[in-house]
This record gives structure tokens, sequence and C-alpha cells, in this order.
């Protein structure tokens, strides 16, 4: 299977107003490059040095978006170029990405990462402190809550996927405006499910660029 056959059948099967994120994590530049000269310009990575790698040899109209666990003392790394974080999961690195982002006069497009999932190793908000994140965030002048991002079990029981969706997919509709109206939810396994309850961001990585050797 080749890449660009990959992308042919996704560009030809998802709707055009879902935003479809390759997720390079562990691939090398040429796998980008071939998405890239297809015509995908929007990848996504979980680590900060990888990422930074890849951003400074490769072509610098790249969307980059951060989707791992971020380290508050790696924010400075990706701060000047990174146009979304989707895992933003305390307020403590609110604070830092807001510091960093005034420091070099950005206005940097976040997420806040849901915890939907039972498991216990998954990052995120609980569901019922998101009233409270978005307070605080009103706060923070250099960071511009876009939306949400959460990410199901890991299970072949479709009813606890659809279940867990349904929830971030009622606290996106209830927050949901111009400003907020990103619903980044969704991976290889799971964004059929994640459409149906309403996603409008998709992070896609094996389905793309094949089966990775580690996470
Ligand atoms: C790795 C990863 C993905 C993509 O996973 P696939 O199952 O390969 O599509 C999506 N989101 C996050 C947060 C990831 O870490």
């Amino acid at each position: 299977m080749s890449i660009t056959k990959n992308l042919n059948y996704l560009y030809n099967k998802i709707s055009k107003d879902i935003k479809v994120v390759a997720v390079s994590k562990t691939k090398p530049n040429q796998d980008i490059l071939e998405a890239y000269n297809f015509g995908h310009k929007c990848f996504g990575e979980n680590k900060v040095q990888e990422l930074t790698e890849k951003f400074n040899s490769l072509p610098k109209d790249i969307e980059w978006h951060f989707i791992g666990h971020l380290q508050r003392n790696k924010v400075k790394y990706i701060i000047k170029f990174i146009n979304l974080i989707h895992s933003v999961d305390s307020y403590k690195l609110l604070n830092e990405i807001n510091k960093r982002a005034e420091h070099e006069k950005r206005i940097v497009n976040c997420l806040i990462q849901v915890k939907i999932a039972s498991e216990e190793n998954k990052y995120g908000f609980d569901i019922n402190e998101i009233d409270n994140v978005i307070n605080f965030s009103k706060n923070l002048n250099h960071i511009n809550i876009k939306g949400f991002m959460g990410m199901s079990t890991l299970t072949d029981n479709k009813n606890i996927i659809i279940n867990e969706f349904s929830k971030l997919q009622n606290l996106f509709e209830s927050y949901k405006s111009n400003k907020l109206n990103i619903l980044s939810m969704g991976m290889s396994n799971d964004y059929n499910l994640a459409i149906e309850k309403g996603s409008n961001m998709i992070r896609l990585g094996s389905i793309i660029f094949g089966k990775r050797n580690y996470l």
C-alpha cells in the first residue's frame, strides 16, 4: 500500500468539512514528503524533539499539530511554529503556553483534552471541570481555545466507543461558537464512529502511513 493511495482513498471518502491530521509520529521525512507532494499539508506529532527536527528539515508551509502529552519545560521549543496544540491537559500547561506565546507575540490555538475513556493511563481534564477551564482560559490573552480533543477506550466494543464519543459531542455542542469550533475526535480505528458523533477533525496515523513499530 502506498501513502498516496491511502490518502486518495480517504480524500474520496471523507467530507471536505472534516479536517484530516496525518499523524506522522515515528515515520521518516520521506513518508511525510510523499503525503505533502500528494497535497496534504497538515501533520501531527506527539514528541517535541521529533517534531522540531521534522519542522526544521521539511517545507515551511506544513501545518504542524501537537497531539501528545506536552511537558511544560518543552513548550518553548514548539511555541514559535505550532499551529494547534490538541492536548492541553492542565492549568499549569495553559499558563506556560500563554507565557511563552506572549513572549513570541503570538496567539496560539489550543484544544482542551477531555478524558472520556475509563482507562487510567489517558490524560485530560475531567468532563465536569471544563467550565472552570474555559473560564480560566478567558484570562489568558495569548491562547485561543478552539475546541476539544478526546480519545476513546482501546476496545472492540463499539458501544463503549459510541458512548464516550457522545459525551464529548454533547460537551462540544454546549460550547460551540464561531470561535470555538473544532472537535478533534477519531483515529484510524474509530474515525467513522467519531464522524457520526460530530467530529470535524480526525487524527489518522496507521491508516495513512501503515503500522508503527512503537507508539
Ligand atoms: C498515535 C495517535 C493517533 C493516530 O493513531 P492511529 O491509530 O495510527 O491512527 C491519533 N491521536 C493521538 C493522540 C495519537 O497519539
